[in-house]
């Protein structure tokens, strides 16, 4: 029973993927068929806050003195279904075993985030993009049904069409409207696990943005990396026509040092690194890799946060409209004259929001940046998130280590409807995270606020409170 696992638990020191936060939490652990309900009842006043692979970047997944809830144990692969195309899965169930599992049937996800470590649970509960949002949306745009535990009305059935209000709540929901158990997702044909690349070079920023926005809307996928001055290479790639689906081998795990001071992100070290990947796209500039290695990249440097030196790794992503291209200079210009270059810069272009109303990606831009995590870093990203703020952006939750609460009310208008349902589901505050406390997303004086009051129907009225909570 997940009772006893608690009390057998002990204390544990629970970190981001970067490195950069931890905080000590007792660590539940319950097997797929254990009473889950439990751990509702036996969370104490500081709750709980379920976790998937721990592939985010900040405290989304971290509870300071209270339970922290694996999900890995939930991870049953269930039967295809070919004439609805969509499939059953646990939500401990990772991206990257997913996609292996599908791919000899000639079948794969049409989103998938950067690290195939990431589980399924934790990409509805950050509605994670891919390098195809423009068309395919968000993994939350993949969800047929989902099965959640919720404090208030214990498990229940959500779909676009059913519980429609707490399903978009969840979806983005940062884990803190219900633990998700097992999802449906929608599936798409795959006729290659190889795909064709092409790398281009450009000089600069706007010629990467031209390129960049011209190969997101003809390609399956595209993405650009810049380097501090926004010169960069935009890589484009498609489905190869070698009809093999034999997944390849999963990317080797190397262990990786912890190197001094800033590490790969003093600026000798990252402009030496810049021009071996220039140089590289010189030499060859067409590939054919297996899919794999196109969606996460990173996996092969697993220790990337600690190439980051010995506090860590942050990542500011964050996302602004077309024509505000003017944001993404400012963003590389600022972070460079301050003395902190990004080691690593990804570009990319989002289509259609979705109706999730914490989801990230919107019509416009997406720019990641990657820094050593150090103090000096905070008051620069904190400008930034106002020039971002606004020009109508936001950052991206999941990934956040250190943002402002008053801000990220502004950057997220729904953020008041989100919390009425939340406030349906968890009236109780049960479910709470480092994240969750640190930009006051689920601030109860909002969440008193009955659901009809701040209903999408009245977005005005919605967007005035979060104004008022700034
Ligand atoms: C190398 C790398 C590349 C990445 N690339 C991308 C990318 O391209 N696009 C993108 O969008 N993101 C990307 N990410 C971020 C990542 O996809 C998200 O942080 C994702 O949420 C991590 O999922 P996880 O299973 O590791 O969850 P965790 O990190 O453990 O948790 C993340 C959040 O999900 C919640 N959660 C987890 N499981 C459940 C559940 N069963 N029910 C309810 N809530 C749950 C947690 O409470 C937490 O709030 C990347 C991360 C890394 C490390």
């Amino acid at each position: 029973m997940v009772s006893s696992v608690v009390t057998r638990e002990r204390q544990t020191l629970i970190g981001g993927w970067g490195r950069a936060t931890r905080s000590q939490a007792t660590m539940v652990r319950p097997d797929a068929d254990d009473d889950w309900a439990a751990i509702f009842r036996t969370a104490g006043p500081r709750g709980v806050i379920p976790r998937g692979g721990g592939r985010s970047y900040g405290d989304a997944a971290q509870n300071a003195g209270g339970l922290v809830v694996s999900t890995a144990a939930d991870a049953t692969i269930g039967a295809l279904d070919p004439a609805a195309a969509t499939i059953e899965v646990g939500a401990g169930v990772t991206i990257g075993d997913l996609a292996r599992h599908l791919a000899p049937g000639g079948w794969t996800l049409p989103v998938v985030p950067g690290s195939a470590g990431v589980t399924v649970g934790g990409a509805i509960a950050a509605d994670v993009h891919g390098k195809n949002h423009v068309r395919h949306g968000t993994f939350g745009n993949q969800v047929a049904t989902m099965t959640v535990l919720t404090p208030a009305r214990g498990t229940i059935e959500m779909s676009p069409m059913v519980n429609a209000d707490e399903f978009w709540a969840t979806v983005g929901g940062l884990g803190l409207t219900g633990i998700i158990r097992r999802a449906t997702l929608r599936l798409i044909p795959l006729t290659s696990w190889w795909v064709s690349s092409v790398d281009e070079e450009q000089p600069g920023l706007h010629r990467v943005l031209d390129r960049l926005h011209a190969a997101s809307a003809s390609s399956e996928h595209a993405v650009a990396w810049v380097d501090r001055y926004g010169a960069g290479v935009i890589t484009r790639a498609r489905t190869a026509r070698l009809g093999a689906l034999t997944p390849t081998r999963a990317a080797r795990t190397r262990a990786t040092p912890t190197l001094p001071g800033r590490g790969i992100a003093w600026p000798p070290l990252t402009a030496a690194a810049n021009a071996a990947r220039r140089s590289a796209v010189a030499l060859r500039p067409r590939h054919l890799r297996p899919l794999s290695d196109l969606h996460f990249p990173l996996d092969s440097l697993p220790g990337w946060p600690r190439l980051h030196g010995r506090r860590g790794l942050i990542q500011h992503q964050f996302t602004v409209p077309f024509g505000a291209e003017h944001v993404l200079a400012e963003a590389l210009r600022a972070t460079r004259e301050a003395g902190h270059s990004p080691s690593l810069a990804v570009l990319k272009v989002f289509g259609a929001a979705s109706a999730a109303p914490l989801s990230f990606p919107g019509p416009g831009w997406s720019l990641a940046m990657d820094f050593a995590a150090e103090p000096a870093l905070g008051p620069v990203l904190d400008r930034l998130d106002e020039r971002i703020a606004t020009a109508g952006g936001r950052v991206y939750l999941v990934k956040d280590s250190r943002a402002h609460p008053d801000l990220v009310a502004a950057m997220y208008p729904g953020l008041a409807r989100w919390r009425a349902v939340r406030s349906m589901l968890d009236p109780d505050q049960l479910l709470v995270s480092d994240l969750a406390r640190r930009l006051r997303l689920t601030d109860q004086r909002l969440a008193d606020l009955s659901a009809a009051d701040l209903s999408g129907a009245d977005p005005s009225g919605a967007d005035r409170i979060g104004a008022s909570h700034a």
